[in-house]
């Protein structure tokens, strides 16, 4: 099994030495904005507790994480007007994670709006600053 990296880039937001677009965060898990999204509004979920990904991620804390994904998918919804939403999850990175530790993208969809690429373009912070402001409202008002 692979190691995890205690200097990867969520935990580094974990301990609050780089910043983030925060949207939620409980006990057990933090969610925040995607610098490089593939659609506006296109959130991450993350526990706090350290795992690499969900293959040695705590069954204990599963749970939490969905409940946190559950919010964030309908506020996305509700901010964006979008039609539907689409949650993402890479195991290792032959399957496409590029950050090691564990954590579901929430990516809000619109009928005929191709996704931007995956890791793609750096979204500019204002706009960003404005999404995590509409998402904070959507969460505030469920
Ligand atoms: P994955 O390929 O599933 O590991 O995805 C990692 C995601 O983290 C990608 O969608 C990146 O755009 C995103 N990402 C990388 N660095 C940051 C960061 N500092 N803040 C927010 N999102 C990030």
């Amino acid at each position: 099994m692979n190691q995890y990296d205690t200097n990867n880039i969520f935990a580094r937001i974990l301990r609050g030495e780089i910043p983030c677009h925060k949207l939620h965060e409980d006990l057990k898990t933090l969610a925040f904005l995607d610098v490089m999204p593939q659609a506006d509004g296109h959130s991450l979920i993350i526990p706090k507790a350290p795992s690499r990904n969900l293959l040695s991620a705590d069954p204990g804390e599963l749970a939490a994480i969905m409940v946190t994904v559950q919010q964030i998918s309908r506020a996305v919804m509700s901010a964006f007007g979008a039609g539907g939403v689409l949650i993402q999850q890479f195991n290792e990175a032959t399957a496409g994670q590029t950050v090691f530790h564990t954590h579901f993208h929430v990516i809000p969809r619109h009928e005929g709006q191709p996704l931007r690429p995956h890791t793609g373009q750096m979204a500019d912070q204002q706009v960003l600053k404005a999404h995590a402001e509409k998402i904070r409202q959507a969460l505030a008002a469920q």
